[in-house]
């Protein structure tokens, strides 16, 4: 069977040019009420009854039948066996693909989680002390393909953060373990770790079972039921995010050979029947070079049937007055993932605000991004660009504000603060000032 893609043809100088753009961009995360149902009756059962609750789920939606929940447990030796029993070139990969996340997150670490402080001129010390949080609940999806990178990208920064206790859930169906996710958990310090999915995994993580601890955070992607599950423990626990389907957007000057940005366009596509790819470049025959590109590689993926649907479905070759313009659209899309393909990236790159992760040159495809340049795979979807950032060692610490007030600086802000809670009609702690004022 052959496919054919043809990623809609838009031009900026178009009438209609915006609301064709709306229309491809849109996508909405309507909740199914089914799936709203099934999880809101898994969260409330498992915290009734815990491990039985999970073993219940586990049998009917894994295929996985045991009979207690120590049979859901990898321990230590069998993650560690996993790693040991890799080929030795998926063995490598996965070492040196660990140890760039973690060189790149401990520098971010040392660049923006260290907590600070600073003395006034009353000698009063100010500052903030950032602390990892104690335990974390790692998602790991499984239910149709394994992603040992996502074990990295969400074990390691908590790793680095100093969290204290990592726990993974990852679901196993029919019981099939895959052993580099396993490895991956050996090599990222995952703490403990459960064959469990779904949302019978989140509700054990954020209630917690007689067997699986409760956490404060849960982190990772996963399908409807999980992201359903995450947003309703929201608040007895933190999250990270809840992610829509996978975006690349390549702004491209007409220099990187057009089969390379075929390429680039197709990793995201074949994620996900909707997942988005957009090229915005000012060369009209630039454009016309990646289509053909398009259709020559097309047939050569084994996932054609995906990454089809996905281009005629949401994606977009946009012909730009300028570079200037197609940087203005691209902060407009605020995409996950941001390549310019171009041999001046520095000369756009400071134009660019709103974007996930921006890849710079064209030896710089995002898929390296996705396995082991060094930062985080897991990155703000669906516009969120706009507010937030990926995935980092600082999802995993908090900060505590510190104020140390010394007698002369008791006495300044004492009159302050006094003045003011009178002003609130707040004695207490108007006195409390006060009673501190040099007599
Ligand atoms: P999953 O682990 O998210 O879900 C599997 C679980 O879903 C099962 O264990 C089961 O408990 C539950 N489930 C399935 N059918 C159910 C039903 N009818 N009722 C109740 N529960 C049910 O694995 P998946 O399904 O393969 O989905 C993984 C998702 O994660 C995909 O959408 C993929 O694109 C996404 N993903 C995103 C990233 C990222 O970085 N953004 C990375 C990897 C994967």
């Amino acid at each position: 069977m052959t496919f054919q893609a043809k990623p809609l043809r838009l031009a900026t100088s178009d009438a209609g040019f915006d609301a064709a753009l709306k229309a491809r961009l849109h996508w909405s995360a309507e909740t199914d009420s089914q799936v709203e149902d099934a999880v809101t009756k898994i969260l409330a059962d498992v915290r009734k009854r815990g491990d039985a609750a999970v073993l219940d789920y586990t049998h009917r939606f894994d295929g996985l039948s045991v009979v207690g929940m120590d049979q859901l447990e990898l321990k230590p030796a069998e993650l560690k066996a996993a790693f040991e029993g890799l080929p030795d070139k998926q063995r490598v990969a996965l070492q040196f693909a660990a140890q760039r996340v973690r060189s790149y997150h401990e520098a971010q670490k040392k660049a923006s989680g260290e907590s600070w402080s600073y003395r006034d001129s009353d000698g009063s010390l100010l500052g903030q002390k950032v602390t990892p949080l104690d335990r974390v609940g790692i998602y790991v999806p499984g239910g149709k393909a394994a992603y040992p990178s996502s074990v990295l990208m969400n074990a390691i920064p908590a790793h680095v953060a100093g969290v204290g206790e990592i726990i993974m859930v990852v679901p196993t169906p029919r019981g099939e373990k895959n052993p580099l996710v396993l490895a991956a958990a050996h090599v990222a310090g995952v703490s403990r770790a459960f064959t469990v999915g779904g949302a019978q995994a989140v509700a054990a993580l954020a209630y917690g079972t007689e067997t699986v601890p409760r956490v404060d955070k849960i982190t990772g992607p996963g399908n409807a039921y999980v992201a359903s599950a995450k947003r309703r423990v929201f608040g007895q626990v933190g999250i990270d995010m809840i992610a829509g389907p996978s975006e690349i957007l390549v702004l491209a000057d007409g220099s990187t050979p057009a089969e390379w940005v075929a390429m680039d366009l197709f990793s995201q596509a074949e994620h996900d029947e909707l997942a988005q790819s957009i090229l915005l470049c000012p060369d009209p025959y630039y454009i016309d070079a990646v289509q053909g590109a398009i259709y020559r590689l097309l047939n050569e993926m084994p996932r054609a049937e995906i990454i089809a649907k996905s281009l005629n479905g949401r994606g977009a070759l946009i012909h730009t007055r300028s570079m200037e313009e197609a940087c203005e659209i691209s902060n407009r899309i605020a995409p996950e993932h941001l390549e310019i393909a171009s041999t001046e990236p520095h000369r756009w790159e400071p134009l660019l605000r709103h974007a996930g992760a921006i890849f710079l040159g064209g030896f710089t495809s995002e898929s390296l991004g996705d396995y082991c340049a060094g930062p985080n795979h897991v990155l703000p979807t669906s516009t969120t660009a706009r507010f937030s950032s990926p995935l980092g060692v600082y999802d995993f610490q908090k900060r505590s504000s510190i104020i140390e007030v010394s007698e002369a600086g008791a006495n300044q802000l004492g009159v302050i603060a006094a003045e003011l809670a009178y002003g609130e009609g707040l004695q207490a702690h108007a006195r409390a000032a006060e009673m501190r004022l040099k007599k």
